[in-house]
Parts: C-alpha cells; structure tokens; sequence
C-alpha cells in the first residue's frame, strides 16, 4: 500500500500501522526527497595488487542527511531497491562514478573504477539504454569502469541476468561478481556468466586469524584457485591486517581491497592520497 501511494509529497499513515511500518514509510519519503535534492555523495575505496600499488577504485555510496550526518547504504539500499528509488539513484550513481572514472583514467593510464549494481537496476527494461547514453555524456571508455553484482542477482532471474552481462561485457565493460562465497549462486553459474573478477566476500578474510594451517587459510586458498581456474581477476575485500595480506600474497591472489590500505575516502581526498602522491613518486 505505501508503494502506490508514496508517488506524492504527502503520505498519510493508515491507522494501526505499527512503528516499523511508519518508520520505513517516513525513511522513503525522505529518501525520495534526498534523491531530487542530490543529497549523495559517492566515496572510493582504493584496489591494490598485493604489493600495494593503487590500480582502480570502488564507488560507495552515502547519504548527506542534514541533521542526521551521514548515513551509510546498509541503511537505505535495501529500501531503495523495494521502492524502486533505486532506479533514479542508481543512475545519478552510474553518472557520478562515470565522471571520475573518465578524471582518473586520465591521470593513471589503466585505472579503473567500479560500480556497484542493484539487481533491479541491471534488470530494469532500460538499463542498457541508460548505461549507453551515460557512457556517451560523460565521455567514458567502457575499459574505466567496472560493474560489481552480487550473487542475488542470479536467484532472482538468471535468464535475464544473464543476458544482460553479456550486452555489458559486449561493451567492453568488466563485470565483478561481489560478496562471493555468502548467497546461493551455484558454481556452474559463475562459469557461464560473462564474468572478469570474483570478489572473495570480506567474511572470508576477516575469519582468517593468523594460522596458515588452519581451515579459514584453506578456504581462502580454494575460492583464489576457483577463480585462477575460471581465468577471473580476485579481489580480496576486508583486509584488515599484514598476516591477511601475507596469506593472499603466498596465494597469488591478484587484488586487495580494505582498511589495511585505505577506508573509503571523498574524491578528493582520494585522489590526493592516491593518485597526485603516486605520481609524484
Ligand atoms: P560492498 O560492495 O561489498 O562494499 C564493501 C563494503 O565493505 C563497503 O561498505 C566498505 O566500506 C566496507 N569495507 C571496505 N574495507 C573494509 C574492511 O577492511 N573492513 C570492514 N569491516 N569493512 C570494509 P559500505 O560502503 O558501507 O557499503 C556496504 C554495501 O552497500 C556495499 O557492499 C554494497 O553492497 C552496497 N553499496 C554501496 N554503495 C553502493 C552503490 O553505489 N550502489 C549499490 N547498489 N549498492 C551500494
Ligand atoms: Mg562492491
Ligand atoms: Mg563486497
Ligand atoms: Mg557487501
């Protein structure tokens, strides 16, 4: 019910509607406000190879929420998503991140900037339309950015998903799979999707405390060879401490992501930490 009628600026709570109803209806309102009012930022999260060197970026988005600081997406990309206020910002998401990419790949030749995607949003009639005409807008080479999709994805029409990876891979855009190792996504998906880079889920990392021998170190070991195997680049997310990237460097693993190397930072800081520095050197 609140779907049909949250079109308009005013909402009336129907009587008996319990409090995590009213809260969840007054959080969409706002949402819907924040979206026409640009009340996002996008912050980024350097990638690394193991030896540290700073090759791309993660987009990951906040709410500027006057009077309530800023809130991170585990609170409101789930609402956004059932709402469909995904779709609107989703899309001010793929733009934004489109510019700086473009900003970026000029100033390190080969650097790249992944996106995060909502199902609905890859699902979306127009997605491709979209995705097409803000590559041309914003001047970005499809080889900028990367798009980052979790396993949900896949339970939800695997069809679909499917074909729709390909027009993006036919693009000449990479396609992660994110969070790997938590939903439900079986292993002869991930060999048929058009997939490049398979992100080892931070619960995997952060389980592994320090014994080479043991069976967190043993897990981490098999999801790298799973993606050697597939010819995918694997990112490590969550690293946190030198015995995580000591194991995933004696394992080969390509990419690190995580507070070991870096939090999310705003663009400009960012790009002062990582880029002007790196090429001073
Ligand atoms: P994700 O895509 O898996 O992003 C990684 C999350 O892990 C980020 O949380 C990041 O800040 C956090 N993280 C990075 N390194 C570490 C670490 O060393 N330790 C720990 N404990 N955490 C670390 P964040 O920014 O709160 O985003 C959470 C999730 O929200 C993302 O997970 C993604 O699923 C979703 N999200 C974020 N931005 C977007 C977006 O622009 N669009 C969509 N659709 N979803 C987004
Ligand atoms: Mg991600
Ligand atoms: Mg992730
Ligand atoms: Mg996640």
């Amino acid at each position: 019910a609140s779907k049909a009628k949250g079109r308009g600026m005013f909402q009336y709570f129907e009587a008996g509607m319990n409090e995590a109803a009213q809260q969840r209806l007054l959080l969409e309102n706002a949402l819907r406000l924040a979206i026409e009012q640009e009340e996002f930022r996008l912050y980024y999260q350097p990638k690394a190879d193991c030896s540290l060197r700073v090759i791309g970026a993660e987009a990951l988005v906040r709410w500027q929420r006057p009077g309530f600081g800023m809130i991170p997406p585990d609170r409101f990309i789930a609402l956004a998503e059932e709402t469909a206020l995904i779709i609107p910002l989703g899309t001010w998401i793929l733009k934004t991140a489109c510019l700086q990419a473009k900003l970026w790949a000029d100033k390190q030749p080969g650097f790249r900037t992944a996106i995060n995607l909502s199902p609905r949003q890859l699902l979306a009639d127009d997605f491709i339309a979209v995705l097409d005409r803000i590559l041309a807008e914003t001047g970005t080479k499809p080889e900028w950015i990367e798009l980052e999709v979790t396993e949900n994805l896949i339970m939800l029409d695997v069809e679909k998903a499917t074909r729709r990876l390909r027009q993006v891979r036919e693009r000449g855009i990479h396609v992660a799979m994110d969070d790997f190792g938590t939903g439900y996504s079986s292993l002869s998906c991930l060999q048929k999707l058009p997939l490049q880079t398979l992100k080892i889920d931070r619960s995997f990392i952060q389980a592994y405390t320090g014994d080479p021998a043991s069976k967190e170190a043993a897990f981490i070991k098999t999801i790298v060879s799973l993606g050697e195997i597939l010819k995918m680049t694997v990112v490590a997310e969550g690293v946190e401490t030198e015995s995580q990237l000591a194991l995933l460097r004696s394992y080969g693993c390509h990419l690190i992501q995580g507070y070991y190397l870096s939090p999310p930072l705003p663009a400009d800081e960012f790009q002062r930490r990582w880029l002007d520095q790196a090429m001073d050197n």
